[in-house]
């Protein structure tokens, strides 16, 4: 039975691995601008194109269709804070 090499890891590439999988799972729920790549602030409107693209406030007046919807964008704990509601 041959033997296995022994994989070491380097603690500089372990962290490097961590911190770019913690940083693309904070991507996934973003939409990135479709023209400049930009993430959206909170509180900009966004539109939507045909297409399925998604542009930000700034290059919309770059494009020449008009979008198919517009959203506001907000905070990524939207919805799920506690509020107090008044009886
Ligand atoms: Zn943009």
């Amino acid at each position: 039975m041959p033997l296995r090499p022994i994989v070491t890891v380097d603690e500089q590439d372990l962290e490097r691995a961590l911190l770019r999988k913690s940083v693309d799972a904070l991507t996934d729920g973003r939409h990135d601008c479709a023209d400049c790549g930009r993430t959206p602030l909170v509180g900009e409107m966004v539109y939507r194109y045909a297409a399925g693209s998604t542009v930000c406030e700034l290059c919309r007046p770059l494009r020449r269709g008009e979008p198919v919807e517009s959203e506001l964008v907000r905070h990524g704990e939207w919805g799920n804070s506690v509020r107090v509601r008044r009886v």
